[in-house]
């Protein structure tokens, strides 16, 4: 009798958690979507909290309700980007980081990989080499980065206020939840992949707090390699 008790609080309390988990999850889609398509953050913290907490529960739930579970990585880069702007562009760029995928460089490329990621030599075949030049004039220290591990390892060995990284929607969440004391800045990339990968370079350059595109010389955003022949493509094109 004891026992059957126990078993039917306990089932009560599963059921319970699970409608208030999907509850949770659909208030959250709900306001992650009026962000993404209406620009209007509502109770951005508490997105951010839950979002942090059941990170991965939303991640499954979203699978279960066949989802892209992308959409909860994707509502948290915006929340963050939202949230952190004004405190991250009021911020010097040589007190910022900026954080480049690997997987954005050249299949020409010659840069070693050291503890510190890898040691980009500005051959300009990539899109690296012109964002690590135009990043390192303003100020900015920029690493290239294999994975979250080298990240935790700058974040050690530098001082820093602020960061801004690309990486595809999940790595990037992941990085942004970790790095939340540096009011953290995120450009997805708009191919992901383990190569090849592509990023619309307007959209870092305008997280850099670079003027607008009409001050800025084609010539200067092209990359040398093969794959940007089409040079017609423009300024802050993705590459
Ligand atoms: S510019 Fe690109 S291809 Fe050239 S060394 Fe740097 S990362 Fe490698």
């Amino acid at each position: 009798m004891l026992w059957n008790n126990f078993y039917q609080i306990f089932g009560q309390m599963v059921v319970l958690a699970g409608a208030a988990l999907l509850v949770l999850l659909l208030v959250t889609l709900i306001l992650g979507r009026i962000l993404i398509k209406q620009d209007k953050l509502i109770f951005p913290r508490v997105l951010i909290f839950t979002l942090d907490l059941l990170y991965g529960p939303f991640k499954k739930f979203s699978v279960i309700m066949g989802l892209d579970e992308k959409i909860v990585d994707q509502i948290g880069v915006e929340v963050r980007n939202k949230v952190n702007q004004k405190k991250f562009e009021n911020i010097e760029p040589r007190e910022k980081l900026l954080i480049l995928p690997h997987c954005l460089r050249s299949l020409d490329c010659k840069a070693k990989l050291e503890s510190s990621g890898l040691i980009c030599n500005d051959c300009k075949k990539c899109v690296i080499g012109v964002l690590k030049e135009k990043g390192e004039k303003l100020g900015y220290k920029v690493f290239i980065i294999p994975g979250s591990t080298f990240l935790q390892k700058i974040a050690e060995k530098n001082k820093f206020k602020a960061v801004l990284g690309v990486a595809c929607y999940q790595d990037l969440n992941l990085a942004m939840m970790k790095m939340a004391s540096f009011s953290p800045q995120g450009v997805v990339l708009s191919r992901d992949g383990c190569i090849k990968t592509k990023v619309d370079i307007k959209a870092v350059l305008d997280k850099m707090g670079y003027p607008s595109p009409i001050n800025t010389p084609e010539e200067s955003l092209t990359p040398l390699s093969s794959c940007s022949k089409d040079h017609h493509r423009g300024p802050y094109k993705e590459f």
